[in-house]
């Protein structure tokens, strides 16, 4: 992983981000490195890989390309979803494609008036015979622009959490249109909003019962959130290894930049703080392996990570002077990624109501 980010993933990582639309030869790649079918059985070409496994695949690939991890992230989503939930019919259909890197699953929760408060979601799934009729509008998609299909999220049977289910919809209907995103970063991942038009899905593509959906998409926050976290850890390290360098190198008032405390202090601190991160993620993943509760440390790791990933890469960009604040170097790229995942899947005020919740328990919390 570390050799593929540093070979073919860090020189083309400004590439993506300046409008070329990622080939759909670099998805078959992923797949090649197990990448996609990180979560998907082997009967159906997956890897079956554990949490940590994952964890370790995204901070690496972060190391070169930060947004190169969304699909690590959402194939992994779908991959355990699809295989805890889908019928035995959807499962074929689904699982092989997803493994070889044939088809991209979203995964639509988010909507225009229902983030945070996603138990609040309107969109519809009604059951007409032997399909559901899909209306409503999801924003804020990763690969809204290239995915092949989504799980969406709707309301089937009454109001709250546990009127939602989910559903995988094939993006080839007429009904489903979508709109990019101008994103201040993580372009290559064509995020944007998909509208569902009385969009018709067989029975069969319903993943769980009606009322199961909200709990799978928390399920899968549960993990999630520490690759998130390890994501952001890959690009700041990458940030500071190369600072290290820099500053061995960049004379000031005739000596290296390093050996003013002012400068090798501060990344004496980022390191510490991106290293704590990270075990705090690893932990998280080892909890979920282990199959014990990790909800207050993903919590924990996807407020921590984000943070200190970006407030190390902005370090670095000032300690490079002018060259840091240059689009020739990764730095203010870098930055602007992570700063998507500072708010994706949760934002730092949810991270720290969860913490919260999970320590005094759900009775002294506004936040269920
Ligand atoms: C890069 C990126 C990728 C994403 N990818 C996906 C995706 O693939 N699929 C998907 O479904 N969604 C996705 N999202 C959406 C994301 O999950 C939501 O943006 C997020 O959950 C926050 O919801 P919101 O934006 O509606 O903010 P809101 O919920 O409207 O919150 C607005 C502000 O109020 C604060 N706030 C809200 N409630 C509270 C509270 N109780 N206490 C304190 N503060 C509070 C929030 O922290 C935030 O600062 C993505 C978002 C980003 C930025």
């Amino acid at each position: 992983m570390r050799r593929y980010a540093a070979d073919r993933l860090r020189p083309e990582y400004a590439r993506y981000d300046r409008g070329t639309p990622y080939p759909r030869e670099r998805i078959r790649e992923l797949a090649e490195l197990g990448i996609t079918g990180l979560r998907v059985p082997g009967e159906f070409g997956g890897t079956e890989a554990t949490y940590v496994m994952g964890g370790i695949a995204a901070e690496e690939l972060a190391r070169g390309d930060y947004n190169v991890t969304l699909f690590i992230q959402l194939c992994m989503i779908a991959g355990d979803i699809l295989s805890g939930y889908a019928s035995s019919a959807v499962k074929q259909q689904w699982l092989p494609k997803l493994a070889s890197g044939e088809s991209l699953i979203a995964f639509c929760l988010t909507e225009p008036g229902a983030g945070s408060d996603a138990a609040a979601l309107t969109t519809t799934a009604t059951r007409d015979g032997d399909s559901y009729l899909v209306t409503g509008e999801k924003a804020s998609i990763t690969f809204a622009g290239m995915a092949d299909a989504a799980i969406v999220f709707a309301r089937m049977s009454g109001k709250g959490a546990r009127g939602i289910g989910a559903l995988l919809v094939p993006f080839d209907d007429p009904g489903v249109s979508r709109r990019i995103y101008s994103s201040l970063g993580e372009r290559l991942s064509q995020r944007g909003s998909v509208t569902f038009d009385g969009v018709r899905v067989p029975a069969e593509n319903r993943l769980g019962d009606e009322s199961g959906g909200f709990i799978q998409a928390m399920t899968a926050f549960d993990y999630n959130r520490a690759i998130i976290a390890l994501c952001c850890v890959g690009a700041a390290q990458q940030s500071l290894d190369e600072t290290v360098e820099y500053a061995k190198q960049r004379h000031t008032f005739g000596k290296p930049i390093a050996k003013h405390e002012g400068v090798s202090f501060q990344i004496a601190e980022h390191l510490t703080l991106i290293a704590a991160a990270r075990l705090l993620a690893y932990q998280c993943l080892t909890l979920r392996d282990r199959g014990l509760p990790h909800t207050k440390e993903a919590a924990m790791a996807k407020w921590l990570g984000p943070k200190a990933a970006a407030e190390a890469i902005h370090a670095c960009i000032i300690l490079h002077g002018w060259t840091g604040y240059d689009q020739d170097m990764p730095f203010e790229q870098r930055l602007r990624d992570v700063i998507g995942l500072e708010i994706g899947d949760g934002t730092p005020e949810i991270m720290k109501a969860i913490i919260a919740r999970e320590t005094f328990g759900r009775e002294f919390t506004a936040y269920k």
